[in-house]
């Protein structure tokens, strides 16, 4: 579920969220009746994970979080042990909010640390500074939510010592999981205005790679697994959301922006949908669902699309991908032409490994590993 308000737009940010006013009630009435049309027709499916993600969520009420969970258990199917991440910001949580969102049933918060370092934080236009984000971490540890953390690495000037110096500052927190990003900078955002006017101070390119492997060898080496290009955890705290986005799953999307995609059959088809952007375009678009309208953003998948989206997916993990299972389950061709020798390529050249049925990508070309999945569609 996507809750689309910001305190305020930080200058980077190409998420769909909004710094303005809400009205939370009025924003869980849509996203109900969203839910009551979207989950019709849904007893033969099972729902394990719930992601309520923005945006900042953790501005929304508590109690609107145990409302939607109420709706969700009413018309899906779920788990007994349903993951229920929220993400949060240090300036929305404290011991009070924390607590008050596991008696909703959260079970997880994904924090937007983003860096320790007071700098750091300004030039990203985070309204926390640091010691606001260590009260957040705190908090919500001593809440008993299993908590992880998002951290931004490769910003200007920015050493790989210092990048290793703030996830091991997290890890002696008592953090059980970490997503470490690099700053993406996207055209239509303040940074990429400034960017295109030469005005914003880039990252040397060698020095963000070489502080991807050293935040790698910093967490593996106290424990973390890195299971996934951008994530580590330690055993058994995986985000479980994540790794079905990650391995494929199907996801219905509710509110603002949300995006779902829902698939049936051997061959696999299904469709993806976007949800309007803005607030007042959603509550248009409810109406119309309930009268039985089909809105228009949406993508129809075939199988062999479906099969691309899961190699791109798939390679990400740690584990990679057992292709011909996957193209077994699609119903679709595993070696199209051509894949097999680009396979073989990529194999000679280092940049995949065979691990049994798997391919995988080695830890040493992980850096590639957008390019080496396109090279395989
Ligand atoms: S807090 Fe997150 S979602 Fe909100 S503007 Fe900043 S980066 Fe975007």
């Amino acid at each position: 579920m996507h809750f689309p308000w910001c305190l305020s737009k930080c200058p980077y940010c190409d998420f769909v969220s909004y710094a303005a006013s809400f009205d939370a009630q009025g924003y869980l009435d849509l996203v109900l009746r969203e839910l009551t049309v979207r989950a019709r027709g849904f007893d033969d499916r099972c729902c394990s994970t719930v992601f309520f993600g923005g945006g900042t969520p953790s501005l929304w009420s508590p109690w609107c979080f145990g409302a939607v969970l109420a709706a969700i258990r009413e018309y899906v199917p779920t788990t007994k042990d349903l993951e229920v991440t929220v993400e949060a910001n240090p300036t929305s949580m404290d011991a009070v909010r924390a607590s008050e969102l596991r008696d909703q049933g959260v079970t997880r918060i994904s924090l937007g640390v983003q860096s320790l370092d007071a700098g750091r934080l300004r030039f990203l236009g985070r309204l926390h500074d640091p010691n606001g984000a260590r009260r957040a971490l705190d908090a919500s540890l001593a809440s008993g939510l299993r908590v992880s953390a998002d951290l931004m690495f490769g910003l200007a000037g920015q050493t790989p010592d210092q990048a290793v110096a703030e996830v091991v500052a997290l890890d002696d927190l008592g953090l059980l999981h970490l997503s470490c990003y690099q700053l993406t900078v996207e055209a239509g955002t303040p940074f990429g205005q400034l960017a295109r006017r030469g005005h914003l101070p880039q990252a040397d390119d060698a020095l963000v790679a070489e502080s991807f492997l050293a935040i790698d060898d910093a967490l593996t080496g106290r424990g973390f697994a890195h299971y996934e290009i951008s994530n580590y955890a330690r055993p058994g705290e995986e985000a479980r959301h994540n790794l079905g986005y990650w391995h494929g799953h199907d996801y219905l999307g509710l509110g603002c922006a949300a995006v779902g995609c829902l698939t049936e059959g051997n061959p696999a088809r299904g469709g993806r949908y976007r949800n309007p952007l803005e607030p007042d375009k959603y509550a248009v678009a409810v109406g119309r669902l309930e009268l039985g309208e089909e809105l228009s953003d949406l993508e129809q998948l075939d199988a062999t699309t479906l099969l691309r989206e899961r190699i791109m997916l798939g390679l990400r993990l740690s584990e990679g991908i057992d292709l011909v299972a996957s193209a077994l389950q699609l119903g679709t061709e595993p070696w199209p032409a051509g894949r097999a020798a680009q396979v073989e390529r990529l194999l000679r050249r280092g940049r995949l490994e065979r691990v049994g049925a798997r391919l995988r990508i080695p830890r040493d070309a992980w850096l590639w590993t957008d390019d080496t999945a396109a090279s395989l569609f």
